[in-house]
């Protein structure tokens, strides 16, 4: 069954606060009607104020504000990003009448930059990602009061918070440790399932640099790592989470660029890159939220051009063009669609919604292949446990719901 989500999500009646350690709490900002990838708020109390460590998104800032107040009765004087995305970050407009300093690393200033030039292209595709309306920015971005290149360390009351900087799912990432109280603040570098190392929306992820984060984070032996939707107080496990991640970078890596230079090309590594079986089973690698096909195209992004060595594909013509050919060869539409009914019993959900584009690059309002294609992407959608690629099935599901309720 897909799970339908309608409208804004609301914020959560309350928030869960954890007590961590000893003045370490930390609260999960889920956000109602999410499945997946939340991030987690953390504020550590020291003699001299509180530091909160991404203040959460823009629905539960006031919340977490509250409670840091309660909780600490200090003043908060540092924020620290892990890194400049929204649902980390959002939240710092809630806390600027206490004037905090805002520590970041420098490559969060022309990313905050950039979420304001692309502000609407951001907005539809998170759109479609998280299926849910994202509104207009509420605040402005709180930018860092200061920025680091490498490492950055400060001391308030009896704390010290060392950050160093991190590349893997964005490249403006810190891990903050906390050594007096052996714990380490990851943001999304630490999750609970596969990693986010490739968006189909949105811009590189680094795999190679991510392993060396995680490295890094098992080196310093912290009792306690706080990630992007995971909390771990248990060092085998800490070791068991970040071990399987940094094979798997590079596994992923290594086998990318193996095979293309073995002249392979994108479309060849998608179906012959597997994940060996200690990896596919993981319990820590669950691909429910970003998955195996994403990370190649990302990596092959990376470190290759779009030529897939075919010279058709070098300069092509727009995809209807080729579409109105085959159309016009085949004469008849009804033969396209048996051949997508055909395809979607044998089970061939992906070639059954391609198999259909050859009416629909030309005839985007064919009222028969839209029917089709509906019947295609809820199949898509109720199969698929990865809630990026299944947010797409149905988002397209339901423009074709919506286009075919109006007609006759
Ligand atoms: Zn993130």
């Amino acid at each position: 069954m897909v799970e339908r989500k309608e409208g804004i999500p609301l914020q959560p009646d309350k928030l869960d606060a954890v007590k961590v350690t000893r003045d370490i709490w930390v609260v999960q900002n889920s956000v109602l009607g999410q499945d997946a990838h939340t991030s987690y708020t953390g504020w550590v109390t020291t003699a001299e104020g509180a530091v909160v460590i991404d203040p959460g998104n823009f629905r539960t800032c006031q919340m977490i504000k509250d409670a840091v107040a309660k909780d600490t009765g200090k003043t908060v004087r540092y924020i620290i990003y892990t890194h400049a995305h929204g649902d980390h970050t959002a939240g710092a407009a809630a806390f600027t009448d206490q004037r905090p300093k805002v520590i970041a690393h420098e490559n969060v200033i022309p990313r905050l930059d950039r979420y304001t030039a692309m502000e609407k292209y951001i907005r539809r595709i998170n759109s479609i990602q998280f299926h849910f309306d994202i509104p207009p920015r509420r605040f402005h971005h709180v930018y860092p009061t200061d920025i680091y290149h490498d490492e950055f360390e400060f001391t308030l009351g009896n704390k010290t918070f060392r950050l160093f900087h991190a590349m893997g799912e964005t490249d403006d990432h810190s891990l903050v440790w906390i050594p007096e109280l052996k714990t380490i603040f990851c943001g999304d570098l630490l999750e609970s399932s596969f990693p986010n190392l490739g968006n189909p929306f949105k811009v590189l992820r680094y795999g190679r640099e991510w392993a060396l984060a995680l490295e890094k984070v098992l080196s310093l032996e912290p009792e306690y790592a706080i990630g992007g939707d995971i909390v771990i107080s248990d060092r085998q496990r800490l070791r068991e989470v970040c071990e399987d991640n940094i094979e798997l970078f590079h596994f992923l890596e290594n086998s990318v660029i193996k095979a293309a230079n073995e002249g392979k090309n994108l479309e060849q590594m998608l179906e012959e890159i597997q994940l060996p079986p200690d990896l596919l089973n993981s319990p820590n690698l669950k691909q429910v939220y970003s998955r195996r096909e994403f990370a190649i195209y990302n990596i092959w992004r990376r470190y290759c051009g779009y030529f897939d060595f075919s010279p058709s594909s070098l300069l092509p013509r727009p995809k209807r063009e080729l579409a109105g050919v085959v159309r016009g060869l085949i004469g008849k539409d009804e033969a396209i669609l048996d051949k997508a009914r055909e395809l979607i019993q044998s089970g061939k959900l992906q070639l059954a919604l391609e198999t259909l584009d050859i009416i629909l690059k030309t005839d985007y309002e064919n009222v028969p292949a839209r029917r089709l294609r509906c019947d295609i992407l809820l199949k898509l959608a109720a199969a698929d446990t990865c809630l990026m690629s299944r947010n797409v099935w149905v988002h397209y599901m339901e423009e074709d719901e919506r286009f075919l309720a109006v007609q006759k």
